[in-house]
């Protein structure tokens, strides 16, 4: 087959560029994909009980950038959506981020009032803070709040999550998971936050509907690439399996979802239940609340962290640290000789924990830079 473009991998990265070349510039796109469907990790379908699941764990849409929230918005409506996250601790159900709510569930009155007082005047109020730096505060009160938070919340969790010590990953990582010096419950905090009315599926297939965009499903790269006449590759699988891992393999985090569907209408207060002190899971989630579908039955996913076996499951996760960011490194340089061919990006390509909104602009992006302006 000739085309001007072949993209490696439909999720967003890859719908994006496919979507705004053949757009943009009237050019022809191969879409290979290797799964068989489109929308990478944000696929979601109907399960045989009619109920809208993610079929790679919970994907909340949110940005605090205009210019990828109208993107999309050419492709989808949306259904605001705010994600809250409770945390057993101890017994009880806490909000994470843990904020000023959090801090008087669990501790007593009077220390609680202490505790909030000291926040508001060494943070001050509405401000967010990494836990690394809550650590360095140099108020006593606030580093045995910092002690509590790292303990019940984190620790158990992120040994969980990617088999490793916090201070075995960057700590980008659970940065992402601020303390909050106010009292917004919500998992997020960008301007942003809505689902797509109809699902990422309908979202996708929006995306790719045009006479320029082919998908192929069901086919790995290396089985066509040799027979295929284009001009450019868009590549957004992982780039040390592209290199053949010359360097060496870039480690991943996988995950095995468990599925459970109930005879009740909800079970949880909210989509999301983290357990960071218990059992072998790490969160569970009910889809009804995040898709706002109305159904008698329920649906639940319970995640549960593994190790990464290149062939066997997913590489779901970069598994960030100075070691890991110095071998990619090495496959970035590789990339750029052979830059005028081949493009990388994405969340495997470019081996970085990006959301949704981040591929979508990192594609939006390099559209601009490289293939228009290029
Ligand atoms: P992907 O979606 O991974 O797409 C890459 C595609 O390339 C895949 O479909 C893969 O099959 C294909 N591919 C790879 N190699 C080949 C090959 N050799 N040949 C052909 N095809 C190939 N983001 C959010 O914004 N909000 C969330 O709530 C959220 N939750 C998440 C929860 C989990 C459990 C995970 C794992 C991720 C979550 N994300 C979330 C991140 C989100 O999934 C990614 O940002 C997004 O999927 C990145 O898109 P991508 O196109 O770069 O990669
Ligand atoms: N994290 C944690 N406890 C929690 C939530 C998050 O320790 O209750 C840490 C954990 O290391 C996790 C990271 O923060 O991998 C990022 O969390 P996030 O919810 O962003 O992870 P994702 O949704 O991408 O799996």
């Amino acid at each position: 087959m000739k085309v001007n473009f072949l993209i490696v991998g439909c999720g967003f990265t890859g719908a994006t560029f496919a979507e705004r070349i053949a757009t943009q510039l009237n050019k022809k796109v191969l879409v290979v994909e290797k799964r068989n469907h489109i929308g990478g990790n944000a696929y979601d379908c109907y399960n045989e009980h009619g109920i809208l699941i993610h079929k790679y764990g919970p994907h909340i849409f949110r940005t605090s950038s205009p210019k990828i929230s109208s993107y999309l918005t050419s492709f989808c409506s949306w259904r605001p959506y705010f994600h809250k996250v409770l945390a057993l601790v101890d017994g009880s159900l806490v909000p994470v981020p843990f904020n000023l709510n959090s801090v008087n569930q669990v501790f007593p009155k009077n220390y609680a009032a202490k505790l909030e007082d000291e926040l508001i005047d060494k943070i001050g109020f509405n401000k967010t803070i990494t836990i690394h730096k809550l650590f360095e505060s140099k108020s006593p009160l606030l580093q045995e709040l910092a002690n509590y938070i790292f303990e019940k919340v984190y620790l158990h969790y992120t040994k969980k999550q990617w088999g490793l010590n916090p201070d075995q990953l960057s700590p980008s990582v659970i940065g992402r998971v601020p303390v909050r010096v106010n009292r917004d419950d919500r998992y997020f905090d960008d301007w942003f936050q809505a689902m797509p009315t109809q699902g990422y599926t309908v979202l996708f297939e929006k995306m790719l509907n045009h006479p320029n965009i082919h998908i192929l499903l069901n086919t790995d790269y290396k089985e066509i690439v040799k027979e295929s006449t284009y001009d450019q590759m868009i590549y957004t699988g992982p780039i040390d399996e592209f290199f053949d891992f010359c360097h060496g393999p870039l480690p991943y985090r996988s995950l095995e979802f468990e599925y459970m569907t109930l005879e009740e209408e909800y079970v949880q207060p909210v989509a999301v239940i983290n357990y960071p002190n218990n059992f072998e899971y790490t969160r569970v989630s009910e889809f009804k609340h995040i898709s706002g579908q109305k159904h008698s039955k329920t649906t639940l996913a319970y995640e549960y962290p593994k190790e990464y076996v290149i062939g066997k499951n997913i590489p779901y996760y970069p598994v960030l640290n100075d070691e890991t960011k110095e071998r990619f490194r090495k496959y970035e340089k590789e990339a750029e000789k052979i830059s005028q061919k081949v493009i990388f990006a994405g969340r495997l390509a470019d081996y970085q924990y990006y959301n949704m909104a981040q591929a979508v602009g990192r594609a939006l992006r390099l559209f601009e830079t490289r293939i228009m302006n290029g």
